[in-house]
């Protein structure tokens, strides 16, 4: 490794060019660690209880329907969207009063004016809780995690009739709150937001409220995690379920991509590289560390959604936010939007008799885990570039230092333009420049920041400079 100072606005930075040994290429691990195993986070993952999932969404269940439309039911009759919205905020500070006073807990109530799904103008009340960062130079950076408390039965429209969505989206609610529950025990340098939100099977309002207040006021917003119907339905009978695998979906080029951003893209292949599919191969990585693969594998689905389907990380890509949904192995389709009945045999209805608990714990692991590693890592590297001035065999990255000052340093990630994740990872030292003798042309490059415990930042894949 050959290394020099230069000054960049009077500061000394070191730059080093990275020899890869032919070796490295066949010693590399079979994935690419998302960072070193963190005993606070595994302490955290650990603390997830089923139990206190289960009772989550039997309470949910309790008011009879969470239908957006309902919310001009009052409270006090214990049923309806704004039962449920005090419900939750009351948990939330239930959980804070229980680490000091630790979470901000708030509601961002509006007006949704009529349209297709929202017959009259309608008020829509998202609820969520703010762990604050510790380190005021990181606290401004956030990673959120979300559900829809709201629920559906047959008819979109029905705001009476019994819509109990123990699964759609009561699971998704739980995941939200059991991670405020078990990370308000911990403090971490980045803010964490526990976010539930209504009016997403009326066209997805509540996130998209939220997601464009976030954009108005600049928020800092690294990652979003969307969990929705991540019950793990168990019908009788039913062998093709698999409860060890949760499926991610995730948008390969950004929904907010310019003509000329598009451009770029298909010039260099950059079709599976967004931000969300980062955020995708991060939670892949955080599965390997701190779930064993018996409990629960995330399968990565390069999509944006299901077809005909769609979800809140919807609204938050359409800001520019890395953005991706949670999702069980198998649905089943007469547990989600259907009148609770029985008809020929068959029991309709999104009832907690058809829910696995222990599977939806493991999704709540899941998230913690990311959670937490994104909110303990340094913030990404700024302004990541490929050098591609000259014609050459090597391959140039520069970028700007991690902002916050937890970074003491960076790697350069590397996989082949056919592989579906990171292969190989060069440790490049607390650098702004570093050269690696694999060429551009055959490979997709990315540069993450990492900490000196070992947490790593979101990898960010270089744009080109001439
Ligand atoms: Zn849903």
């Amino acid at each position: 490794m050959s290394i020099l100072s230069i000054f960049v606005n009077g500061i000394a930075v070191l730059m080093v060019t990275v020899p890869v040994p032919v070796a490295l290429f066949s010693q590399q691990p079979a994935h690419v660690p998302a960072g070193s195993f963190d005993p606070q986070i595994a302490t955290a993952v650990h603390e997830v209880s089923a139990a206190r999932i289960q009772q989550t969404i039997e309470k949910l269940v309790s008011f009879e329907t969470r239908q957006t439309l309902s919310s001009d039911m009052p409270a006090s009759t214990g049923k309806g969207a704004n039962a449920a919205a005090g419900w939750i905020q009351s948990e939330f500070e239930r959980y804070s009063k229980d680490c000091g006073g630790c979470l901000e807990v708030k509601t961002a109530e509006f007006i949704q004016e009529p349209g297709p799904r929202v017959p009259k103008p309608t008020k829509i009340t998202n609820v969520y809780a703010v762990l604050r960062g510790n380190d005021p130079a990181n606290a401004d950076r956030i990673v959120l995690v979300t559900g829809h408390y709201d629920s559906r039965n047959s008819d979109t429209n029905d705001a009476t009739a019994p819509a109990p969505g123990a699964n759609d989206d009561g699971s998704g609610t739980a995941v939200s709150l059991e991670c405020a529950r078990v990370l308000s025990k911990h403090r971490f340098p980045a803010t964490i937001i526990f976010l539930t939100v209504a009016g997403e099977e009326q066209g997805l309002y509540g996130s998209a409220h939220f997601a464009k207040m976030a954009k108005a006021q600049g928020w800092d917003l690294e990652a979003v995690l969307n969990n929705d119907i991540v019950g793990g339905d168990r019908t009788p009978g039913d062998t093709l379920q698999d409860p060890h695998v949760v499926r991610v979906f995730s948008e390969g080029i950004p929904s907010t991509a310019d003509e000329k951003q598009l451009k770029t893209i298909r010039a260099l292949g950059g079709e599976n590289d967004g931000p969300s599919r980062q955020l995708a191969r991060y939670i892949a990585s955080v599965a390997r560390e701190y779930l064993p693969p018996a409990t629960l594998q995330p399968l990565i689905v390069f999509r944006r959604d299901r077809y005909l389907r769609g979800g809140d990380h919807f609204s938050f890509n359409e800001q520019g936010y890395a953005a991706v949904r949670f999702t069980e192995f198998r649905e089943n389709y007469n547990h989600q939007h259907q009148n609770v009945r029985i008809e020929n045999g068959i029991e309709y209805g999104d009832l907690p008799k058809f829910m696995d608990y222990d599977y939806t714990a493991n999704v709540a692991r899941l998230n913690a885990a990311t959670l937490a590693s994104l909110a303990s890592a340094p913030a990404p590297p700024a302004n990541v570039r490929l050098l591609t001035k000259e014609l050459q065999n090597d391959s140039t990255l520069a970028w700007e230092a991690s902002p916050g000052g937890l970074a003491t340093g960076y790697e350069v990630l590397w996989r082949d333009t056919a592989a579906s994740d990171w292969q190989h990872v060069q440790a490049v030292g607390n650098v702004i420049r570093a050269t690696v003798p694999v060429s551009k042309d055959n490979v997709v490059f990315a540069v993450r920041a990492l900490d000196a415990k070992g947490h790593r930042s979101l990898a960010i894949v270089p744009m080109p400079e001439r």
